[in-house]
């Protein structure tokens, strides 16, 4: 329990800047921090929440086992000796008498702040079944939990950050999934079926097919969050508890947009996730179903405690691809996220054994380091300033053709519709100079493209927004391809080169050499005998003897 010397704590550092090193993420993505300097270290933040005694649980007449010495020490009983007790030290203790709004503010909304400056967060909460997980996270309509708070401040925040006139425009989407016996389902579309959790270049874990709903409000929230979580718990009375044999992940992402330039483009990611029962199942006696169950849970917290462990022994391999809850956690535990394990346990006696798991797991994490650094990149189509430009260029007539009424409608990422500044204020010829060559050109070949499919007048500009978005999108994975084939071709090139050499070498076999120079392997040299001066042929022909041995030679 003590704390690591300054050779572990090096070695522990290590292991997350590898970990987020093989992540990749920093490798592709442009940090506010900046490639010079490594982001600073965020331990993963871990507390405990102590339920209080449930009505109707049996022992409830019994002492708690376990109890709280301060707001962040613990102590319980010793089962190897009864004379002691078991103390452990956390970021913060949650006694039984703790309110949802003390977790909340104590531990969570802290960092929520970081997904607006693009960082991501996550909030998880661990612990056997029926120590609170589910009341600490979702709560109920009398006492919501964090994921009711922490959306209903996300969104206030995401309003007046985003505000008209404020330098960002915010928007943001949730999705809601599940991960049952291995495999990942779509809460939001539960027909889905299992998805693959996969990552991109940037080493960004992501789940292709995953619903992702815009919300605004917690209205539009609830409207899609309910239904999801009831499905859940009809599954739960049907499927023998289902509910506390999955890990509900809720993945809430802010994305922000520049209105001016440089238009960058910044995004955070929360995951608020309610882990299944760490009970261990060997003691439970579960057969049948709920054995095949606790395999798998097994698995993934199995695998969970192995990433913990090699991330705070520096192993060089971090066994994240070994589960899919590790996999989607990757950048929770020892990447780039502000992380907080909520440990929940229970008082009563019966859940002794477990608690102790817990509480050990929960000591183990907080030794884990992250390295949170801001996702910032360019926004990929910055149309903003062209369009003005174009407009400028074709004039007032064909400016107000330029902007098609669907525009408006569809709430387009904020750049297109951003007001021309001072400094956009500039000639066309100049705006078009200044703008970064590669989008330049792409926006070139999107005239080209346009064009091409038979479009007249001003096509960039008058095509409609999503026609447009789609075009781009062919545009670009056009520049992919060709750059493929380039890259082909100069393998290609290269080989050719490489033949030409080792030809040279061989004085080269396989072209045709000059007549002087052949060998004919497969004929004899002609006679010399053929090609006699002629006196010494008539000699020949006089001697009968020389015929005969011309004709011995040639063996008849
Ligand atoms: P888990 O999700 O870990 O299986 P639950 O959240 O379902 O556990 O909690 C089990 C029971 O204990 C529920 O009836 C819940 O309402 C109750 N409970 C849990 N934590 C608290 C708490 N802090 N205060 C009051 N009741 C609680
Ligand atoms: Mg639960």
């Amino acid at each position: 329990m003590a704390a690591g010397g300054s050779t572990q704590q090096r070695r522990r550092e290590m292991a997350a800047a590898s970990a987020a090193a093989i992540s990749g993420a920093g490798r592709c993505r442009l940090s506010k921090i900046g490639a010079t300097r490594r982001p600073p270290p965020a331990r993963v933040r871990v507390a405990v929440r102590l339920r209080p005694f449930v009505d109707g649980t049996a022992g409830a007449s019994d002492p708690p086992c376990v109890r709280g010495m301060d707001s962040c020490s613990l102590e319980i009983a010793n089962w190897r000796n009864h004379q002691e007790t078991l103390k452990y030290q956390f970021d913060a203790f949650y006694g039984e008498r703790s309110t949802q709004q003390d977790i909340y503010a104590g531990s969570v909304q802290p960092i929520l702040r970081h997904l607006l400056e693009g960082q991501n967060a996550s909030v998880l909460a661990y612990g056997p079944t029926g120590a609170g997980k589910t009341h600490t996270m979702l709560g109920s309509p009398e006492q919501p939990g964090v994921i009711p708070r922490a959306l209903m401040d996300l969104l206030q925040l995401t309003r007046e950050e985003g505000a008209e006139g404020r330098p960002w425009a915010l928007s943001v989407t949730m999705s809601y999934l599940e991960i049952y016996q291995e495999k990942v389902l779509d809460l939001l579309d539960p027909a889905s079926g299992d998805l693959v959790i996969r990552e991109d270049c940037r080493g960004t874990i992501l789940i292709p097919g995953l619903t992702q709903k815009p919300i605004t409000s917690f209205a539009d929230f609830e409207r899609h969050f309910l239904p999801a979580s009831r499905n859940r718990t009809v599954g739960a009375t049907r499927l023998n508890q289902r509910s506390s044999r999955s890990h509900a992940v809720l993945l809430v992402k802010v994305d922000q947009r520049e209105r001016l330039a440089p238009f960058r483009q910044r995004e955070g990611k929360l995951y608020l996730i309610d882990l299944a029962g760490s009970e261990d199942n060997r003691r439970t006696g579960n057969k049948g179903l709920r054995l095949k169950e606790s395999g798998a849970i097994n698995t993934s917290l199995f695998v969970l405690g192995k990433v913990v462990d090699a991330l705070n022994q520096g192993l060089p391999r971090v066994p994240y691809r070994d589960s899919k809850l590790t996999r989607l956690l990757q950048d929770s535990l020892g990447g780039s996220a502000h992380s907080i394990l909520i440990a929940n346990i229970a008082p009563e006696r019966r859940f002794y054994l477990d608690t102790v798991s817990a509480l050990n797991f929960a000591a183990r994490s907080k030794e884990v380091i992250n390295r949170p650094f801001t996702n910032e990149s360019l926004q990929p189509y910055v149309l903003g300033p062209v369009k003005l430009s174009q407009k400028e260029l074709l004039g007032p007539p064909e400016a107000k053709r330029a902007r098609g009424p669907e525009e408006e409608e569809i709430g387009s990422p904020e750049p297109m519709a951003a007001p021309a500044s001072a400094s956009q204020k500039l000639s066309p010829l100049q705006k078009l100079s200044s703008m970064d060559p590669a989008m330049l050109e792409r926006l070139l070949s999107l005239d080209r493209l346009l064009a091409s499919q038979g479009s007249q007048g001003a096509p960039l500009l008058s095509t409609p927004k999503r026609e447009r978005m789609v075009l781009m999108k062919t545009v670009e994975e056009k520049d992919l391809e060709i750059e493929r084939l380039k890259t082909k071709q100069k393998e290609l090139e290269a080989k050719m080169l490489a033949q030409k050499a080792e030809e040279k070498e061989n004085h080269c076999p396989t072209m045709l050499r000059p007549l002087s120079h052949r060998t004919v392997t497969g004929a004899k040299p002609l006679k010399k005998a053929v090609v006699m001066p002629l006196q010494l042929i008539q000699e020949q022909a006089a001697s009968p003897n020389a015929e005969i041995h011309i004709l011995k030679n040639k063996g008849r």
